[in-house]
């Protein structure tokens, strides 16, 4: 498949390890992956690429993910992309809470390599706007 064709992920994580088993999940499961390291670099990254998903760690250092994704909402271009916030939180209340802030949806670390594909396919079929 062509690069044009393929989805593209905006992944924004800070943790080399993660971020090295997300893209290679995603890269496998045929996904173009764009990685950002800091939350003032997604925002940038997620006006610039286009991407049809944003996986968002949560804790970053800068500007968090909560902060980084009201950055992303306030863009005109980027608004209805669907970011969905990566926790290590399995608290319900911590999720309630990653709605909330208006997350699309969220995924927990640990990143199972089985599941991240199939989330990452159904949150882009969702949208944005949950
Ligand atoms: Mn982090």
């Amino acid at each position: 498949m062509s690069d044009a064709l393929k989805q593209r992920v905006l992944v924004v994580e800070d943790n080399p390890r993660n971020l090295k088993l997300v893209r290679a999940v995603l890269e496998h499961s045929g996904f173009d992956v764009v990685e950002a390291t800091t939350g003032e670099e997604g925002v940038v990254l997620a006006r610039q690429s286009s991407p049809d998903l944003i996986l968002m760690d949560l804790q970053l250092p800068g500007i968090d993910g909560t902060e980084t994704l009201r950055r992303i909402r306030s863009e005109e271009t980027s608004t209805h992309v669907p970011v969905v916030a990566v926790t290590a939180f399995a608290m319900e209340d911590d999720r309630d809470q990653a709605y909330a802030s208006g997350f699309s949806g969220y995924v927990q670390k640990p990143i199972s390599v089985r599941d991240l594909p199939v989330q990452v396919r159904d949150f882009i079929q969702l949208g944005g706007t949950a």
